[in-house]
């Protein structure tokens, strides 16, 4: 089999009112230590996501938050165990990335933040064209959502110091179906311009 070469991270520049940054489930149990689903490398994209969400801001930019929402003995506690319980502090986003009231919130019900969510129409109504994707975890509700949004059309940006994720094959797998599959353009938090 063929070896296969993760894409650089590349400068990109992305005009601001037709651009959305999302993001992904950076909840107290999946980005606190004390979280029921932790992932140990998402406390270290947090500096990277606030300094993007700071950027896109200040350009204007829409910010769309997705939390993992589940109700009791939702079925995926069969796969992970009890997470994200709706209205428990583990559904809360983590205290350095709290929302702002402008922000839009979209409680997910799967790994998709499109599946059975007003999303796609909550983009649209807005002109968004281009979804920056951060969050946790990589190869989960990351890679799920933009390859959700790349079926739509969306053309997608995946920051690879904002996405975090298990093991470093999840990690590598999510960068190549993104940037293979999906089409997204690979890049780093501090090589995005907002224009
Ligand atoms: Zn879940």
């Amino acid at each position: 089999m063929e070896q296969v070469e993760l894409p650089e991270p590349r400068a990109v520049e992305v005009d601001s009112r037709k651009t959305a940054l999302i993001i992904v489930d950076m909840q107290n149990d999946f980005a606190h230590p004390n979280g029921r689903l932790f992932v140990p490398t998402a406390p270290a994209t947090i500096p990277a996501i606030k300094a993007l969400l700071d950027k896109a801001r200040k350009a204007g930019v829409m910010i769309v938050y997705t939390q993992d929402w589940h109700g009791y003995n939702d079925p995926e506690f069969k796969i992970w165990g009890e997470h994200a319980v709706a209205n428990t502090w583990g559904a809360e986003v983590v205290d350095e990335l709290k929302p702002e009231p402008s922000d839009t919130v979209v409680k997910k019900l799967r790994y998709d933040a499109f599946y059975g969510t007003p999303l796609e129409h909550i983009l649209r109504l807005a002109g968004v064209e281009n979804l920056v994707i951060v969050g946790t975890v990589a190869n989960i509700c990351v890679l799920h959502t933009a390859g959700s949004a790349a079926l739509r059309w969306f053309n997608i940006y995946l920051p690879i110091d904002g996405i975090s994720a298990l093991t470093d094959f999840d990690m590598k797998a999510a960068i190549r179906q993104v940037s293979f599959l999906y089409r997204g353009t690979i890049t780093r938090s501090d090589l995005i311009r907002f224009v």
